[in-house]
């Protein structure tokens, strides 16, 4: 068996392993590395799409390999036809980092993966911006058609038949497949996004150890100890094994963040925000059982709501147990006091400003809004009903809600790049404004040091390769 990794080497994340055996040939994850992708490039600075895989090859962002890549970029930039030359790609799961630039790949290539991965990914490309999020279907992209107007028009997701679906293959746990000389296995992890998952590949030559991203201190604690137990009882020639955290001896603890933001919520004697990263359900989980205790209510954001609503059973709580609060729009239709606009016609009706996925969650089939759904006037008339999730991109909305006495819990990581370190410093501004206080409470995704050092030693394999990790050295 042949490893080579083509990301994630001496990096925290972009993972891109390629395992050859035999003629039979897979991805262990195809992400983006955001390292890289940030020497290069910034909020107003992108990959120029129209030159198709040009630039992500120059600058290192793709590995420039035969017959993996999509046939409309292929062909919009010259380049021939292609044979398929890989047999699929396994997805840990959906983070960016370890997901994203699926994106790129032909459609026939099979994608391996759990099905709260599939859900995460369809919900990110529902709901997602950019030009780089094909993950569950493609759109032609790069190609014309002539319209009923004798003109040129270029292809689009409205386009009848321009939306193809990509070959997924949804695993069960411990329930190994066969592609082609390999068995590969599916082994549920603990981590910041539901759905994490390792991997075991099985082959004649010996067999592979994957661990993902991995931690051992969230609700999930049980399914890595389990991976681990797994893993050790199978002879692992070769273990990839992440390394985020190896630096670190902490051990972090998801319950601790728990108590920690219920005692600031017990304490508060006004609004509270949470900051978090909203498809960590461990953490909303952590948010709303907190919020709980206290006798609030939690008050998610659209796109929470409709990531509960997509992951149906596989959420821990569902949308009744929530609030929704719902934002104006350009036209403000929502928060329009014009009577003379006569608002609620079948013609202007305030959804006509929201996408697709939007006024399914808020307006129901006879347009009337969903119960949960409140606004900032309730907001501000009980603030001490209510917990709020909040974020930078929605940060403007306290100029509506006016908190007066109110904390702000940032529960997620701290700044590693220029751009979140001015995101910080702009954030400040705004909570001085409001004389918003601030706290921070947070645990990782990643396992400590010590905990990779005891996972490694269990496993016990032949060869260690680090991952995922600034600090290869340490292993
Ligand atoms: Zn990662
Ligand atoms: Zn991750």
């Amino acid at each position: 068996m042949e490893i080579k990794c083509l990301g994630g080497v001496k990096e925290i994340g972009g993972n891109k392993i390629l395992v050859e055996h035999k003629g039979t040939r897979i991805f262990l994850d195809f992400g983006m590395s955001f390292n890289q992708y940030l020497k290069y490039f910034s909020e107003y600075l992108n990959p120029r799409k129209s030159r198709g895989l040009k630039d992500f090859f120059e600058l290192n962002l793709l590995p420039d390999i035969e017959g993996i890549y999509r046939e409309d970029y292929l062909y919009h930039m010259g380049l021939p036809d292609e044979k398929r030359s890989i047999n699929g790609v396994f997805l840990s799961h959906a983070h960016a980092d370890h997901a994203q630039y699926i994106h790129f790949l032909r459609k026939d290539i099979p994608i391996y993966c759990n099905k709260a991965t599939y859900l995460i990914l369809k919900v990110i490309e529902e709901t997602g911006v950019g030009s780089f999020s094909d993950l569950i279907t493609m759109c032609d992209s790069f190609t014309f058609y002539r319209n009923t107007k004798d003109t040129l028009s270029k292809v689009n997701r409205k386009t009848k038949g321009s939306v193809k679906n990509r070959r997924f293959v949804i695993m069960e746990p411990e329930k190994p497949v066969e592609i082609g000389s390999l068995k590969l296995e599916m082994l549920p992890v603990d981590h910041s996004l539901p759905g994490a998952s390792g991997c075991i590949v099985y082959s004649d030559e010996g067999n592979l150890v994957y661990t993902g991203d991995i931690r051992f201190h969230g609700y999930n604690e049980d399914k890595s100890k389990r991976f681990v137990e797994k893993a050790s009882s199978v002879n692992t020639r070769w273990m990839i094994c992440e390394g985020t955290r190896i630096d670190k001896t902490d051990k972090d603890s998801e319950e601790n963040v728990k108590k920690k933001i219920s005692s600031l919520i017990s304490e508060s004697k006004g609004m509270v925000f949470v900051e978090h990263p909203i498809r960590d359900l461990d953490r909303v989980t952590t948010i709303f059982k907190a919020t709980k205790e206290n006798n609030r209510t939690f008050v998610v954001t659209l796109k929470q709501a409709y990531l509960i609503e997509s992951l149906g059973k596989l959420s821990p709580f569902n949308l009744d147990d929530v609030k929704i609060l719902l934002l104006p729009r350009e036209w403000g239709l929502i928060y329009s006091r014009r009577e003379d606009l006569n608002l609620i016609t079948k013609e202007f009706h305030p959804k006509k400003e929201y996408k697709k996925w939007e006024r399914d969650l808020i307006w129901g089939e006879n347009n009337n809004q969903i119960e949960n759904a409140i606004t900032y006037e309730e907001l501000r008339e009980n603030p001490t009903k209510y917990v709020i999730s909040m974020n930078m991109w929605e940060i403007n909305q306290l100029i509506d809600i006016k908190p007066k006495n109110a904390i702000w819990i940032k529960s997620s990581c701290e700044p590693f790049s220029d751009e979140m370190m001015i995101d910080e410093e702009r954030k400040d501004h705004w909570l001085k404004h409001f004389n918003i206080r601030k706290f921070s409470a947070h645990a990782s995704g990643h396992a400590s040091g010590d905990e990779i050092k005891q996972m490694i030693k269990k496993i016990n394999p032949e060869e260690l390769i680090p991952i995922h990790t600034e600090h290869p050295e340490m292993f």
